[in-house]
């Protein structure tokens, strides 16, 4: 009998599972809390619950931690972590703090079958889906280990981003019970302001989540019109723009923020012109209140793109902003494209280029909003 992995569950998940186990509810809820809030692996040590169901329980439940292949500090604090999934994948999580938050940037897949152009997750393929157990252990090992390192009992990650590996939303069933449990106060308490899904578009999985579990939305946009966006979003020739803006709409109904984050992939003369940035107003203006993200472009030798100038990316956030639209830029700093949110694991189905990473000392990353603040325009 192969063992439960009991970071599969959300608190309600658990309590089902204990309620077959002959446990009454409050019991789960006292082990969600030794798991999540106090990161206890081990039953034994789990005091407060009778012995008899931490027999039961290590007869027949673990709680399973992700094989940590390498873990990357960077100068300035970012994190990131390469994590063994079996058969040959690994997946990645980064840890990005400021001075306000703490971001751990979560993978949802390993590979991605969505394969837009830009992005070296989508060249690898599609390996599988991850398990919800497998997107919490990101979570769990990250807040755990941080907090043994700064020998501190308060939490530390404050956000969670659904930005690295894989569509979040091509693996609903297994993304639901892992945001209830980020956002579940026995769990990691997180502000549902604070958890981020980020997708390329899958609208019927948009609507579904206003339903089920409303967090903030992140969707990436990278182009204007249709025609470009089926070139780099591949998911656009099934779910258009015209679409994708409507379930935008429907999910602010249910949305913890009253507005969209677009992320927009800024890419060398195929969508970085001032004009590109006027269709894009024309396109959003009245439509969906929303923020945009200018993410400069991590290029990959695969891609054959380029990465636009930041006087480009600067000039095309003055469009937005003079139009009125939040705009931020996501600045990645010098030629280090590993442990950039989105440009996530890019490497690791190549267990040798993995090994060549070891070796090699990641330079800095950093952060930054340089442009466009709620003061700029509509908040
Ligand atoms: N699949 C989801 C979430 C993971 S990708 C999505 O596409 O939204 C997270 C973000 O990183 C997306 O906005 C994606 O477009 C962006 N991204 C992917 N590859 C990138 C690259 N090479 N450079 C910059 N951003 C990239
Ligand atoms: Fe998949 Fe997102 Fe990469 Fe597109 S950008 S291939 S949806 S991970």
């Amino acid at each position: 009998m192969t063992a439960v992995n009991l970071l599969d569950f959300d608190l309600d998940g658990l309590a089902a599972y204990c309620e077959g186990l002959g446990e009454k509810r409050f019991r789960a809820t006292q082990l969600f809390r030794w798991i999540h809030q106090r990161g206890v692996g081990d039953f034994e040590l789990m005091s407060d619950l009778a012995k008899s169901l931490r027999a039961k329980l290590a007869d027949r439940a673990v709680v399973q931690a992700l094989p940590v292949i390498s873990e990357h500090v960077s100068a300035d604090g970012t994190i990131k972590w390469l994590f063994d999934v079996g058969g040959g994948n690994a997946i990645e999580s980064v840890f990005i703090p400021e001075d306000d938050r703490g971001t751990l940037c979560v993978s949802s897949q390993a590979g991605c079958a969505v394969a837009c152009r830009f992005c070296s997750t989508g060249h690898q393929g599609f390996s599988r889906n991850l398990t919800t157990g497998e997107i919490l252990a990101q979570l769990w090992h990250a807040e755990h280990a941080l907090r043994r390192r700064m020998d501190t009992a308060e939490r530390v990650i404050s956000n969670v981003v659904m930005m690295g590996m894989g569509e979040p939303l091509q693996n609903y069933s297994a993304l639901v019970p892992a945001l209830r449990a980020m956002l579940d106060d026995n769990g990691y308490g997180l502000s549902r302001r604070r958890v981020t899904v980020s997708t390329s578009g899958v609208v019927p999985m948009i609507d579904r989540l206003r339903g089920d579990c409303p967090v903030a939305l992140a969707v990436s946009l990278h182009a204007p019109n249709d025609a470009l966006r089926d070139d780099l979003v591949p998911l656009n020739r099934k779910y258009p723009i015209s679409e994708l803006l409507d379930a935008c709409s429907r999910y602010l109904e249910a949305a913890p923020r009253d507005f969209i984050t677009f992320e927009y992939c800024m890419l060398d003369g195929v969508n970085d012109t001032d004009e590109h940035a006027r269709e894009l107003l024309r396109l959003v203006q009245g439509r969906v209140p929303c923020k945009f993200n200018l993410i400069p472009f991590n290029p990959f030798p695969q891609s054959g793109l380029k990465r636009s100038s930041n006087e480009r990316v600067q000039a095309f956030a003055r469009v937005l902003i003079a139009g009125g639209l939040v705009t931020t830029v996501r600045k990645t700093r010098g030629d280090d494209i590993d442990a950039a949110c989105g440009q996530l694991a890019g490497e690791v189905q190549d267990r040798t280029r993995v090994l060549q990473k070891l070796g090699r000392r990641p330079k800095p990353v950093r952060v930054t909003t340089v442009a466009g603040t709620p003061a700029d325009g509509q908040s």
